[in-house]
């Protein structure tokens, strides 16, 4: 275990001492079953995987194999609210960065984010998943009282609102929260800053480790079709996921925004991010893998041919109205200007005709929290 520990260590360049103590009190609950189960795969064989665009449609169909055998059929749908577009941090690649003045910004009171997740927890969803911009109007005592208000609708409720203290991480969690997202994005470190200048690659990694540690279930991922990202920083990406146990990890095609400084950039990687996505498969067996909004918005059937090569959850905007176009993290997001109700049946029959089943329960991470 010690071992182990060392090499996560020396493969992310830990250098605090403060990072140091968070893996030491962490280091007894990282899931080593998924890493006994997983894929033995070398950096240079990922890397070879990545670049074979001939053979893609094995690696999907091996990766449709692998999560069959181990998450099952079932596809875990995810009610998700948008629920405030402002954001502190300036990401050269997200629409809704502070300094594109161009967005329309819109921020849902306390009482209107807890009557839609009320109206989608009788749609049925088990899962809500909050997101936003980093919009520190909602405290940690706001946030938590809509935390304690969304739980008393029985579901597993998500948090992705990005970079907090461990305070508030904890004071989430003890209000009911089950899970959070944040994306790593990059672990191209110098990349990372290029992107994000006015943040810190070093803090992000922190606050996944406290998400980890606090108990939540760990989701985070990684945008494919940066600009000079490379293959090798991607199959850095995957063994660094891999490392880190996350219970899920979302694999997005980097989508240019026109109001934004990368406006210009190629993105749209929809291939290699399906081929990033199902050696994620590979390497993680059991986790939860999106099939991404990201995916569908650059093909009509982007979010079906993710779930053909990996993919076992769908997350339906459950955002209503105006809202839901004004969440414009990329142009083009599909479902854009669709409704909650129809939205939720063109996924549901989608997952249906390819033969695959709508789950039931929370759809955690089979190990760990409410699928106990
Ligand atoms: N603020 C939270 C956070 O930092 O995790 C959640 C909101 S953030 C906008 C959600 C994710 O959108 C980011 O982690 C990023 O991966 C993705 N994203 C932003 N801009 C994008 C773009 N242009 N193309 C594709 N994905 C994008």
């Amino acid at each position: 275990m010690l071992f182990f520990i060392v090499v996560l260590m020396k493969r992310v360049n830990i250098g605090t001492r403060k990072t140091a103590f968070v893996l030491q009190i962490k280091r007894e609950r990282l899931n080593f079953e998924a890493k006994e189960n997983a894929m033995n795969l070398t950096k240079e064989s990922i890397i070879s995987l990545l670049a074979d665009e001939e053979h893609e449609q094995d690696l999907l169909q091996k990766a449709d194999t692998v999560r069959r055998q181990y998450v099952g059929d079932e596809v875990h749908l995810r009610g998700l609210i948008e629920f405030s577009n402002i954001c502190r941090n300036n990401c050269l690649y997200c629409g809704i960065r502070k300094g594109n003045k161009q967005a329309c910004r819109y921020r849902m009171e306390p009482e209107e984010l807890v009557e839609t997740a009320r109206r989608a927890a009788g749609m049925g969803f088990k899962t809500i998943v909050m997101q936003s911009g980093e919009d520190m109007y909602y405290t940690s005592e706001r946030m938590c009282r809509i935390i304690e208000e969304i739980k008393k609708f029985d579901v597993a409720v998500t948090l992705s609102i990005g970079e907090r203290s461990y305070e508030e991480y904890k004071a989430f969690r003890e209000a009911g929260a089950d899970r959070y997202l944040m994306r790593i994005e990059t672990t191209d470190k110098d990349l990372y800053h290029k992107l994000d200048p006015e943040m810190s690659w070093q803090k992000r990694y922190e606050c996944l480790l406290m998400i980890k540690e606090l108990g939540y279930e760990l989701g985070s991922g990684i945008m494919i079709g940066l600009p000079e990202q490379t293959l090798e920083s991607i199959a850095d990406d995957l063994l660094f996921l891999q490392d880190l146990g996350v219970d899920m990890a979302g694999i997005g095609p980097f989508i240019p925004h026109p109001d934004t400084p990368l406006a210009q950039e190629k993105g749209g990687a929809l291939h290699l991010a399906l081929r990033t996505m199902a050696i994620m498969r590979l390497l993680l067996p059991d986790i939860n893998i999106p099939a991404t909004t990201a995916m569908e918005s650059l093909h009509p059937q982007g979010r079906i041919m993710a779930l053909q090569g990996g993919a076992n959850v769908i997350m339906p905007n459950v955002t209503d109205g105006e809202y839901r176009r004004l969440y414009e993290l990329y142009p083009g997001k599909a479902g854009a200007n669709d409704n909650p109700a129809h939205g939720c049946s063109i996924v549901g029959q989608k997952i249906i005709s390819i033969g695959r089943k709508i789950g039931t329960g929370y759809g955690g991470h089979t190990k760990t929290l409410l699928d106990k």
